[in-house]
């Protein structure tokens, strides 16, 4: 499968530094930000480093190290945002939008972390 990445997108421009971002955790292959726009009271997105378009492209495409390292960072959000279900946390949502079905903005892939609310339904 050939995937086209366009490196004028958003979020590569954000990691070459040419647009700002409110970072919440960088790690060798990943990087962590506050969306700009917010749709819960916390909203994290998590992006690989690597020139990934969607979510099957990177779980396809990537290395092992560069999948375990992003799996890691969205735990460790999570973790530090308290929200882990059970005794410690009221739980959250994690979602990864795809191609124009799945209505992604954003040509590099990008994992949202939702917490700080009750999310309701998966689908509209
Ligand atoms: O999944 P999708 O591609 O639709 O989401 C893109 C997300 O990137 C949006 O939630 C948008 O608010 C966010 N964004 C951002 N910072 C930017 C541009 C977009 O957090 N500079």
């Amino acid at each position: 499968m050939a995937y086209d990445y366009d490196d004028q997108n958003i979020f590569a421009k954000i990691l070459r530094g040419e647009i700002p971002n409110d970072t919440v955790l960088e790690t060798e292959h990943s990087l962590a930000f506050r969306d700009i726009n917010p749709q819960a009271p916390q909203h994290i997105l998590v992006i690989p480093k690597g020139a990934y378009v969607c979510h099957d492209h990177f779980a396809m495409e990537a290395t092992a190290d560069e999948i375990v390292d992003f799996v890691r960072v969205s735990g460790q959000i999570c973790a530090d945002l308290g929200v882990t279900p059970g005794a410690e946390g009221p739980g959250y949502r994690v979602m990864a939008n795809a191609g124009e079905h799945g209505h992604q903005e954003v040509p590099h892939y990008h994992l949202h972390i939702f917490a700080g609310r009750p999310l309701g339904p998966m689908l509209e």
